[in-house]
C-alpha cells in the first residue's frame, strides 16, 4: 500500500508545463525592494540606511526577536530608499530599496571552526534561513524543540499543482541536499532522517536515493494533497499522530522543507546566507514558465514582464492555486517563501469562479478534509458568530489547506470561513 494520509484531494497537477525546465539564472531588474518580513514572526530590524553600500549577503535586517529572521541584501550596490510596501500576503512593511550596479559582489559567513550542534543551528539563525515551502517559519527556532526528537522529516512533497522548483532542486542538487539534511541531523542530534516525496516524481526520488546515506530514507507517496502538509507528512511516513494543539516535536519529529535543507547546505557549507530561491513561473497566462533562481526583492512586475503575461490573465497567485495568494496588482516582491507566481487564465479558474449557491448538505467538504472537521457546521458557527461552537468543532485545527472550498458543489467559501472562525474564537478568547 502507498504510504498517505486520511481523506484530500486530486486536483489537476499542471506540473508538465514547468517540470523540464531546469533551474536558470532570473535576470535581476536594476532595483530590488526587499521586505523586511517575509518570515513568521516579527519583522527584521533595518541594519542600513539610505546611501550605504551593499554586496550580496550583507545584512540590511536584523532579527528582532528569537522568532524572526535576518534579511540580507540580494545585489550589491546602494540602498536608494527605505519604503513601506505591501507584502504578496497583504500585510504592510518596510522594504529595502537597492539600486543593483550589476556586478553581484558578495560577502560570506565566515567558516564554521566546527561542525557542532550549537554551531550549526547558530549559522541557521545567522543565514536568516526560514522554512522555504512557503511557511517561513524561522528554522533555527525548529532546531530547538523543547521535547526530545528522533527523526527529520524532509518533506520533498511538492503537492501543490504547478509548482516544480523542489522537483527541479532535487534532480539537480541531491549532494548538496543530502548534505544539508546531514547539517540538521546534527543539529537536531537525531541518528535517522526520511524524505518524502509524492510519486508523481520517481525520477527525483531515484535521484536522492542514488546519494542517500543508510541513514537517510527516501520514501515515495502517494500523490494526493496536501501530502506535503506537517501533520499528513508525519502520519505517512511514521504512523504518528500529532493531537490537536500538539507540535511534530512532540511526537518526536522536525519537519523541514527539501529547499530549507539544500539553503542549510548554502550556508553551512558556503558561509552563503538565504538571499535568493528556486522559483517556478507556470500558468498557461504567461509565454515564459519555468524554474529559475532568483533573487529576493524582484517585483512581480518584472517577473510578469519576464514571463511574458498575457492579456488573458485572470488571476496572478503567490505560490500555489490551493494555499497561495491571489495579487491584486504586480507590486510586491519575491522573497524566501516566494516558491511560485503563476498566471492564470479563465479556463483555470472558472472553477472556483462558479456562483456561491446555498449549502445542500452534502457532506463533501466533510468527508475531504484532512483534518476530519465539519467545514459545514463551523461555516454556521461563524454566522452565527458563535465561537464557543466554533472551538468545539475544532476550527482551530483547521490546515486552511483548501480542500473544502475544492470539492464544494455550492462554492461555499469555506477556507475563508475557516480563517474567520479562527479570528472569531481569538478575539472573543474563548
Ligand atoms: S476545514 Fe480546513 S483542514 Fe479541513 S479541508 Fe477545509 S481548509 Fe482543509
Ligand atoms: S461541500 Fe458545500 S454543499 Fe456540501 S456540505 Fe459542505 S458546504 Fe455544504
Amino acid at each position: 500500500m502507498k504510504l498517505s494520509f486520511k481523506r484530500g484531494v486530486h486536483p489537476v497537477g499542471n506540473k508538465a508545463i514547468s517540470k523540464d525546465a531546469a533551474l536558470t539564472d532570473f535576470p535581476t531588474p536594476q532595483e530590488v525592494s526587499i521586505p523586511l518580513s517575509q518570515h513568521i514572526g516579527a519583522p527584521a530590524a533595518l541594519a542600513v540606511e539610505v546611501g550605504s553600500a551593499v554586496k550580496a549577503g550583507t545584512l540590511i535586517g536584523k532579527a528582532a526577536s528569537f522568532v524572526s529572521a535576518n534579511v540580507f541584501s540580494s545585489v550589491s550596490g546602494v540602498v536608494k530608499s527605505i519604503e513601506k510596501k505591501r507584502t504578496a500576503i497583504g500585510s504592510f512593511c518596510d522594504h529595502v530599496v537597492i539600486e543593483n550596479d550589476g556586478l553581484y559582489e558578495e560577502e560570506t559567513l565566515p567558516s564554521l571552526s566546527e561542525l557542532s550542534s550549537e554551531s550549526i543551528k547558530n549559522r541557521v539563525r545567522e543565514a536568516g534561513i526560514v522554512g522555504m515551502g512557503g511557511a517561513t517559519f524561522p528554522t533555527h527556532v525548529k532546531l530547538s524543540p523543547k521535547t526530545p526528537v528522533d527523526v527529520l522529516i524532509i518533506n520533498a512533497a511538492e503537492c501543490e499543482p504547478y509548482i516544480t522548483c523542489d522537483y527541479r532542486l532535487c534532480l539537480e542538487k541531491p549532494r548538496e541536499i543530502m548534505e544539508g539534511i546531514g547539517y540538521l541531523m546534527t543539529a537536531l542530534g537525531v541518528s535517522n532522517a526520511i524524505v518524502g516525496m509524492e510519486d508523481n516524481k520517481e525520477d527525483a526520488i531515484a535521484s536522492l536515493q542514488a546519494v542517500a546515506p543508510e541513514n537517510v530514507r527516501v520514501c515515495s507517496l502517494k500523490t494526493k494533497y496536501p501530502q506535503g502538509a506537517e501533520k499528513q507528512l508525519i502520519f505517512a511516513l511514521t504512523g504518528r499522530v500529532v493531537p490537536e494543539g500538539a507540535l511534530p516535536s512532540d511526537v518526536g519529529a522536525v519537519v523541514d522543507n527539501v529547499h530549507t535543507a539544500f539553503a542549510v547546505y548554502e550556508a553551512v557549507a558556503l558561509g552563503k546566507p538565504s538571499y535568493m530561491r528556486a522559483m517556478t513561473i507556470s500558468g498557461q497566462a504567461c509565454t515564459h514558465p519555468g524554474n529559475f533562481w532568483v533573487r529576493n526583492g524582484v517585483t512581480y512586475q518584472a517577473v510578469a514582464e519576464f514571463a511574458g503575461m498575457l492579456p488573458e490573465t485572470m488571476k496572478v497567485i503567490s505560490g500555489g492555486p490551493m494555499m497561495g495568494f491571489a495579487q491584486a496588482d504586480l507590486l510586491p516582491s519575491t522573497g524566501k517563501g516566494t516558491s511560485s507566481i503563476l498566471f492564470l487564465n479563465d479556463d483555470e479558474i472558472s472553477d472556483g469562479d462558479k456562483p456561491i449557491s446555498a449549502c445542500i448538505n452534502c457532506a463533501s467538504c466533510a468527508s475531504h478534509c484532512p483534518m476530519h472537521l465539519m467545514p459545514m457546521f463551523i461555516e454556521r458557527a461563524v454566522e452565527e458568530e458563535d465561537a464557543l461552537k466554533a472551538k468545539g468543532l475544532h476550527a482551530m485545527s483547521c490546515l486552511e489547506c483548501g480542500c473544502c472550498s475544492f470539492v464544494c458543489p455550492a462554492s461555499r467559501p469555506l477556507v475563508q470561513s475557516m480563517r474567520r472562525a479562527k479570528k472569531l474564537i481569538r478575539e472573543k478568547g474563548v
